[in-house]
């Protein structure tokens, strides 16, 4: 075997002659490897002769993949007598080595092994360290090359025999998924998302492997990491119904959340050392009552979850968890995640407002009016309606609220009028309805839900649309009803600007900073069924006729199984983007998880295009998202436990479900 001196290490020998340091500090020795066809990197630090200080005790330490996770090491450095750690890997170099030795510190002695392939895995000098460690620790990088160049191997059955002789053994991201007895093994080069693997659940995208590592406290278990993007549910759930399939017995998911460690000690008791605040692991219930059918969508009526947190005791195996952080049920509807039981409602007041617009007291008020808003949806879903009811009760008290741009308080037309725009979506069954160029009528999510309801139509606007209200016995009111003296103002002002401007005559150009307050409204209901609605007057000095995306199915407003959004902004823009369907589109198609959809599209799209705003979504699995490029956003959400959360200012503090 030919050892090759790194840079490193020559440098490290100088610095030693040089200085006559002490040998065992400075060991820092990174040492390649390769004979014939096999190959792997050997790095060194500490002395790995020192005699072991504590008593080596089992213990499994199941990381998230997040770093820095101190706690977590500690107990199981001492978990392995704060000895010798060895370290295996198949990618990158020895940095989580030096990292357990500089920072974690209180060991002897890290040596860490990046293996380039399979033939490594009989190499006598891996084998004899793996036979020595007091704790051995997989690292993350690619799965797929842990089953492929361990399975089977000596490596494979040292690792089991060091757990069977009770000793501490670890793993982070790549280096959790595989311990489980059924794992995903992204065998296929990807990384399965929550969307594709429940679309098609028995397919070949989940990678399922098994006859791994055998660990008693993981018999029945398939793991997952990086857990916190809640996405990663969907994906173990179908995990789970692979791995089910194939094993023909009932298992159980866990899912560790990246900032999250789960220690279990060797009687299989388990607590959780959580570096966020709420982070967990995620017992999944397996034992589906629904067999799945190859190459269909998944189905199935009922899974049950536990979060087990910082304050939670887990047992392994059983997945029992005592004083559990939350508990949640889902549904799997044709491949798509849905949260049961859990309503929420989420809703916005429009973006735009700046830090110092508002007097202390308007903040008061607006939240008080966002506070009622969410009251009133919430009450809809306590008692069983509909997310459509939810939707349509928040939206009329932020329609009524002045302080809002939609109903009373709404913006006015260039020519001195308000012209209201509106729609809302049923997510289940994909019907919407939408009004434009209102001017008389009351409440204007009211007839967009009529006519949703009672037409044939999707969209109608002006003198028709009213026509219709009249014979629905929808509320009319004399146009003065929407003015308030503050927009009217707004627009006196904005037609000074144009004016001096001397921008009358030329092609309308509205800056962004004119809208202010359009609302939306997003909820889930107990059936896990989602609706999204929008109302607003516009933009300040648009012109007579204008109709932004408010109204605009795919623009302003978007609800389908999975995904439902609702925009406040440079309307122009969400039109020509598409913005609120763009969104689902890319949490349905590439299964990008909500926060990330919204944010590309509301930060970086719409931005790059010329416009700002922001918008509100919800995804059927409960996850919420808030993007806004503006000094502020009127938002809120508020859950089954009925405490509203409200915040006005980019800055202002809003905890998430
Ligand atoms: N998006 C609305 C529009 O362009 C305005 C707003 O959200 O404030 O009509």
């Amino acid at each position: 075997m030919k050892h090759v001196v790194g840079k490193r290490q020559f440098r490290a020998r100088w610095l030693r002659a040089l200085l006559g340091a002490c040998l065992s500090l400075l060991l820092a020795l990174p040492v390649a490897a390769a004979s014939g066809a096999s190959g792997y990197r050997h790095y060194l630090l500490g002395d790995a002769d020192a005699p072991t200080p504590g008593q080596v005790r089992p213990g499994l330490l199941l990381m998230g993949g997040g770093d820095r996770n101190f706690d977590a090491m500690h107990w199981f450095m001492e978990k392995a007598g704060n000895g010798h750690i060895v370290v295996l890997r198949a990618s990158q170099g020895g940095e989580i080595g030096e990292e357990f030795f500089n920072e974690v510190g209180g060991i002897k002695s890290v040596e860490t092994f990046v293996f380039k392939d399979r033939e490594a895995a009989t190499d006598p000098k891996i084998l004899a360290a793996l036979k020595r460690a007091d704790g051995i620790f997989l690292a993350g990088g690619d799965q797929s090359r842990y089953v492929r160049y361990w399975r089977g191997t000596p490596v494979g059955a040292a690792l089991d025999a060091h757990v069977k002789a009770g000793k501490p053994l670890g793993g982070t991201s790549a280096g959790l998924a595989m311990l489980g007895e059924y794992l995903y093994g992204a065998m296929d080069g990807g990384s399965q998302t929550s969307p594709r693997a429940l679309a098609d659940p028995l397919g070949d995208g989940n990678t399922i492997e098994t006859d791994f590592l055998h660990i008693a406290q993981l018999k029945g278990i398939v793991t997952d990491t990086h857990f916190s993007e809640r996405a990663r549910l969907g994906r173990l759930v179908a995990f789970l119904a692979k791995a089910e399939h194939m094993a023909g017995k009932p298992l159980l998911g866990l899912g560790v959340d990246e900032d999250a460690a789960v220690a279990v000690a060797g009687d299989g008791s388990a607590r959780i050392y959580a570096t966020a605040p709420g982070a967990g692991a995620t017992v999944v219930r397996g034992g589906f009552a629904q067999k799945q059918t190859e190459d269909a969508a998944m189905n199935l009526d009922r899974v049950d979850t536990v979060v087990a947190g910082a304050d939670s005791l887990l047992r392994l195996p059983e997945g029992r968890v005592e004083r559990p952080l939350a508990q949640r049920s889902y549904a799997v509807r044709d491949g798509v995640l849905v949260a049961l039981d859990t309503p929420m409602l989420v809703i916005h007041g429009g973006a735009g407002v700046e830090p110092g617009d508002l007097t202390a007291d308007e903040e008061a008020e607006v939240k008080r009016a966002l506070e009622a808003a969410l009251r009133a949806g919430h009450a809809k879903l306590q008692a069983g309606a509909s997310s459509l009811d939810a939707v349509t009760a928040a939206i009329t008290v932020l329609e009524d609220a002045p302080q809002f741009n939609a109903g009373r308080g709404a913006v006015f037309t260039h020519d001195g009028r308000n012209e209201l725009d509106t729609s809302i979506m049923d997510g289940a069954s994909g019907k919407a309805g939408a009004a434009a160029g209102l001017h008389r009528v009351r409440n204007p999510i009211t007839l967009a839900r009529a006519i949703m309801d009672k037409s044939n139509h999707v969209m109608m606007v002006g003198d028709g649309a009213e026509l219709f209200a009249k014979e629905q016995g929808i509320a009319l009111v004399d146009p003065s009803y929407f003015r308030t003296e503050k927009r009217w103002q707004a627009l006196q002002k904005a037609l000074q600007e144009e004016q001096d401007a001397q921008a009358s005559n030329t092609p309308l150009v509205l800056p962004g900073k004119a809208y202010f307050g359009t609302v939306g409204a997003l909820a889930l209901d107990a059936r896990g069924h989602l609706a999204a609605g929008t109302s607003t007057g516009g933009m300040t000095n648009k012109r007579y006729g204008r109709v932004g995306d408010s109204p605009i199915i795919g623009a302003g407003t978007w609800a389908d199984a999975r995904c439902a959004v609702s925009g406040t902004g440079w309307g122009e823009f969400y039109i020509r983007t598409a913005a609120a369907h763009e969104i689902c589109a890319r949490v349905r198609l590439d299964g990008q998880p909500l926060a990330r959809a919204a944010d590309g599209v509301i930060n970086r799209d719409i931005p790059k295009a010329g416009g700002d705003g922001g918008a509100i979504a919800l995804g059927a699995d409960g996850s919420v998202a808030f993007p806004f490029n503006t000094g502020g956003m009127y938002r809120g959400w508020i859950g089954a436990d009925g405490v509203p959360h409200v915040a006005i200012y980019r800055e202002d503090p809003l905890p998430l479900p």
